[in-house]
């Protein structure tokens, strides 16, 4: 007959219960977080990757000297004296267009008519604003002056040819890849993402979109998983859902294993009966599973494996415990592995808005809301973790609080200090 365990027998089945902070250490031992490899992409499939060598500039930025008014091409000291009520008088020499080299020739006393964007031409070293010029027929009334280099951008001003634009490591975002565009590149070196295969267990999971059975519920974990392998710069692989049977599981994190350079897995490492993930991973390889068990809450049943170089990350079935553990412990892994630049950490200090108790002897993460009081401090409540399948407790959560394992609570208006889950929050 098969039995499940209670919460305070269950702890002795983890061979070694090992604090966070161990399980950390121990992952950074077994497995070195490599970069999986270097590719040459198009530009337009370049945002938000990571640039693998540096960029040096082929040409100057702008290539020209470029107009960057609509008026007149002059020789500054022709202007000198000008103002409102004074005007210099210039012969009109000509039109310099946008994109074509000048066809005029600025002498003393000359001027041409030019556009922004086009190539100053040869003999005018600075431009005039039409609103400060009157032309009648060929000769354009010159009614301020101007100095050397005013409205126009030097050759090379923006970007020196040789300079490096942008060094080997920097994130590509929409500034960058636009360097990259003024520099005529076309393909980009940029680092791999890691491949991450996923999968869920259990008879009880669902994929979305499929009929919903009495008793079944709908993957949640693949597809939340999924998303914040791509948050971190790793690219996924949703393996669908697999038996608790072991035959089957074999299968699957062989199969797993082969085509990626991470396995992510959910479900099926507590201690009931159909959770056989940890036993499995132990066959599949050396050194097989380094962590079983963390004196974490949520999330203690957390099982990692390396197996033949290769990390698996067997995350607990409850969704709010499995996004917990994958910010904590896999997302850094996959983040150095895709080489992104360190993640400053976002946090805000709070003040507690009730008393908070950590679950004996375990690091304890509670997610909480932020709300500003009349003083304008943050305070922050727990949202309750007692909805622990609940998907929704992450969603709603602005962030969580760390206590740790030496403590027996947080009171009630203590400082503390929340690590933000979103991005752009406050
Ligand atoms: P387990 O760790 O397999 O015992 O699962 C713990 C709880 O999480 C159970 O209520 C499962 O039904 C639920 N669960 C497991 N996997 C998933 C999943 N992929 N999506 C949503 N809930 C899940
Ligand atoms: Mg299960």
């Amino acid at each position: 007959m098969c039995t499940y365990l209670t919460e305070l027998e269950a702890p002795s089945l983890f061979k070694k219960l090992v604090s966070l902070d161990e399980a950390k250490q121990i992952i950074a031992a077994s497995f070195p977080s490599k970069p999986v490899g270097k590719e040459n992409i198009p530009l337009e499939h370049a945002y938000n990757r990571i640039l693998a060598e540096d960029a040096v500039a082929p040409l100057d930025v702008p290539p020209f000297n470029r107009s960057t008014m609509d008026g007149y091409a002059v020789k500054a000291e022709d202007t000198f004296g000008a103002d409102e009520n004074r005007a210099t008088a210039l012969k009109l020499c000509g039109h310099v267009r946008v994109g074509e080299p000048p066809k005029v020739t600025i002498e003393k006393g000359t001027t041409a008519e030019i556009v922004t964007g086009a190539p100053l031409p040869e003999g005018a070293d600075a431009v005039v604003m039409f609103e400060d010029t009157v032309q009648k027929e060929d000769t354009v009334l010159i009614h301020t002056s101007v100095s050397r280099g005013e409205n126009l951008m030097k050759a090379g001003s923006d970007i020196h040819k040789g300079e490096t634009a942008l060094r080997k490591g920097q994130t590509l975002g929409a500034y960058e890849i636009g360097v990259l565009a003024a520099l005529g590149v076309t393909d980009v070196k940029v680092y791999k993402r890691p491949k991450v295969t996923i999968l869920s267990t259990g008879a009880e999971v669902v994929e979305p979109g499929e009929p919903l059975p009495a008793g079944k519920i709908y993957d949640i974990n693949a597809h939340a998983v999924s998303a914040a392998v791509i948050e971190c710069g790793g690219e996924p692989v949703n393996l669908g859902i697999v038996e608790d049977e072991s035959q089957k599981m074999e299968t699957t994190l062989k199969q797993a294993l082969s085509m990626a350079d991470m396995v992510i897995t959910s479900g099926g490492v507590s201690v009931g009966p159909t959770d056989i993930i940890p036993k499995v991973l132990n066959t599949l390889g050396k050194p097989g599973v380094i962590v079983y068990g963390i004196a974490i809450k949520p999330g203690k049943p957390t099982t990692v494996a390396v197996i033949n170089g290769k990390p698996v990350f067997s995350l607990p079935g409850h969704p709010t415990s499995a996004l917990m553990i994958f910010q904590l412990l896999v997302r850094p892994v996959i983040a150095r592995m895709a080489r992104r630049p360190a993640e400053k950490p976002r946090t805000v200090k709070a003040v507690t808005a009730t008393r908070m108790f950590v679950a004996r002897g375990r690091r304890t993460f509670v997610t909480v809301h932020l709300e500003k009081n009349e003083a304008g401090k943050f305070v922050a409540s727990p949202v309750p973790l007692g909805l622990s399948g609940a998907i929704t407790t992450l969603s709603k959560a602005d962030g969580f609080i760390e206590i740790h394992e030496s403590r027996q609570f947080i009171d009630a208006g203590e400082e503390v200090i929340v690590h933000r889950l979103k991005p752009n929050l406050y």
